[in-house]
């Protein structure tokens, strides 16, 4: 590297590993809560948590903070975390989700103990422990229509009112639910409740439905059941279950908290006991307890798998791993690496109320983490020709030239250099707007890397277009300054002959509006910004990219990260998506 071009702040690679693995993870409430937990020895001293997705969708950013909020406390804290798919719900589930579910959470580097769970595997004792409610007179089987339990369900200022099937004998309604899961009944004919109380100002404890009928294939247990759990009374069991000490969910679920309390409670701890994974085992047992947060909230995105699939399904993205998709898998094509979303969801903090974080930041932990890991190459995104006289035909010098400025392990890189080569249009100007620094008729530039270039011929087409500049090269400036006079700008460039054509699609921010499900707007699709992607297809880049075998992108010089899409560049042509600018807001207002 030459003295004039631009310096980089210099950090060293090797002790920033080491503060990353030394550094202690930020404190929070539930870090809090579960310390005191240790010290008071409340759960036998014990950490056992789990991520409970629901295989309905695919795994977007907000999940990857749930992931690495519960793997994490399991990890530093000597505990276990479980993956339990919450699969009551078949109508909606897949076993793609479950697949793509489980990579996602590898890829993001964690590993779940033990086997992969399913709330499916318990429905056998769900069952057990539903007879057991029935036969203590706590659950009873009713024969109101969906439609008619709202009804009769009362809002936030009236109680509701009791069904009609409140006072039905406990012997008649265990043969009711034998009968619902033989299959006797059609969908919706019947459903197993909660007797717990029509008035309580929580709807959630107004006798809540446990068991529907659902005529319907499993993706799990196929056909042999035709009712279905729900969600609440599920969870609690399958925690109970799993001997979870802390379940974590997010602040939606605090309504239902009762609930959770009450199930457990009515079913008792020596029958969850011997239903768990520890009824052979001396550990204490011990009930589970939920803790909410506040879910993610990003600016500029939508989160939520409703939403996620409402742009997939009517074509705003190109699939649900498009690169501007928050999914894990749109952000990993765009070249997020897992420890920049680690980092961002460590950064994220954990709350008890909600609030909204700037996409600024998270753009700021990917930057950080490719800045140490990428590999720099020169790429000419828009290309101008250039014609270097006195350099002569048909002659390829090999210059050599650090594969990072940081990190001399990373080692070198050949990059050819010729009598033609392309730089960036944008670089030249005939009429330079007051400090451009770059190429100008009778002007000096610095080729990175390479020589000093004078500019003394423009050549346009008839339209006026500049076509071509043809420039002398002072020899006598190859990492050395040149004689008596200053250059200032730095540009890129890549050989003409030996350069590979590539495609390049920039990315950018999805929408133009902060916040996109804003009750102000009315659609979201009034505020997606119109340059979110634009593509380029006359891109040269210089060789080195098609040998780089790069898990992590490469930093295009002085034109951002980028890295090669993994989908599209099957055929002989490399397609590179563009993970992020160089240009760090975040960084420079937070440090
Ligand atoms: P969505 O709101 O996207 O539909 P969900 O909560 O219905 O998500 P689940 O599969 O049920 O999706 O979620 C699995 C876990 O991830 C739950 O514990 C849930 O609370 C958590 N989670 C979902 N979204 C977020 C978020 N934005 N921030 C933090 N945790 C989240
Ligand atoms: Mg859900």
């Amino acid at each position: 590297m030459t003295s004039s071009e631009p310096k980089t702040k210099s950090s060293s690679v090797t002790s920033d590993d080491t503060d990353r693995n030394n550094r202690k993870p930020p404190s929070n409430f539930i870090r809090h809560l579960i310390e005191q937990d240790l010290a008071s020895g409340k759960h036998g001293g014990r950490v056992q948590t789990r991520f409970p997705p629901e295989p309905n969708g695919y795994l977007h950013i907000g999940h990857a903070k749930s992931i690495c909020l519960n793997f994490s406390l399991a990890e530093d804290y000597g505990g276990h975390c479980n993956l339990r798919f919450d699969d009551t719900n078949p109508a909606k589930e897949s076993q793609e989700f479950v697949d793509s579910i489980k990579e996602n959470i590898s890829w993001l580097g964690f590993q779940w103990h033990g086997e992969v769970r399913y709330a499916s595997n318990y429905f056998e004792p769900l069952y057990q422990f539903a007879l057991e409610l029935i036969e203590a007179g706590k659950a009873y089987v009713c024969s109101l229509s969906p439609h008619q339990a709202r009804e009769h369900r009362g809002t936030l200022t009236e109680p509701g009112i009791d069904s009609p099937d409140r006072d039905r004998p406990v012997a008649e309604n265990r043969v009711m639910f034998e009968r619902m899961r033989q299959g006797e009944f059609a969908d919706g004919e019947y459903s197993l409740r909660a007797m717990i109380d029509m008035a309580s100002p929580n709807i959630n404890m107004r006798d809540p439905v446990l068991y529907r009928i659902r005529h319907i294939e499993h993706h799990q247990t196929g056909n042999k059941w035709c009712i279905y759990p729900t969600y609440d009374y599920t969870h609690c069991i399958s925690d109970a279950i799993e001997n979870i000490t802390h379940s974590l969910c997010t602040l939606e679920f605090g309504d239902h908290r009762p609930l959770y309390n009450w199930i457990l409670q009515s079913l008792g701890l020596e029958s969850l006991r011997q239903a768990s994974d520890l009824v052979d085992s001396d550990i204490q047992y011990v009930l589970p307890e939920q803790t909410e947060f506040a879910k993610l909230r990003i600016n500029y995105t939508m989160g939520g798998k409703r939403n996620l699939k409402d742009m997939v399904e009517t074509g705003v993205v190109q699939g649900w791993d498009d690169p501007r998709m928050n999914t894990l898998a749109g952000m990993r094509r765009r070249g997020y690496t897992p420890e920049s979303i680690r980092n961002f969801c460590e950064m994220a903090g954990v709350a008890r109320n909600e609030g909204v974080v700037d996409i600024s930041m998270l753009e700021h932990c990917i930057r950080e983490d490719l800045d140490r890991k990428a590999p720099r190459v020169m790429c000419v995104l828009n290309p101008l020709k250039v014609t270097l006289a006195d350099i002569e035909k048909g002659q390829v010098t090999q210059l050599e030239m650090a594969a990072h400025p940081k990190n001399e392990a990373m080692g070198k890189r050949s990059v050819p250099f010729t009598r033609e080569i392309y730089i960036d249009r944008n670089d030249f100007e005939e009429v330079p707007p007051p400090g451009f620094k770059r190429l100008i008729p009778g002007g000096e530039v610095r080729l990175r890397g390479a020589y000093v270039v004078r500019c003394n011929e423009v050549l346009k087409d008839e339209q006026g277009k500049v076509v071509e500049l043809i420039c002398s090269v002072d020899k006598d400036t190859l990492g050395k300054r040149p004689e008596g006079r200053k250059v200032k700008g730095v540009i890129h460039w890549v050989s003409v002959s030996e350069g590979l054509p590539v495609s390049v699609r920039l990315y950018d921010r999805l929408f133009d509006a902060e916040n996109p499900e804003a009750k102000s707007i009315t659609d979201y699709r009034d505020c997606l910004n119109p340059s979110s992607l634009v593509e380029l297809q006359q891109c040269i880049a210089e060789p080195s990219v098609a040998n780089t075998a790069t898990a992590v992108g490469f930093q295009f010089e002085r034109e951002g990260y980028f890295c090669i899409d993994q989908a599209d560049s099957m055929n002989e042509r490399l397609v590179f998506n563009r993970t992020i600018t160089l240009r760090d807001s975040w960084g420079t207002a937070n440090k």
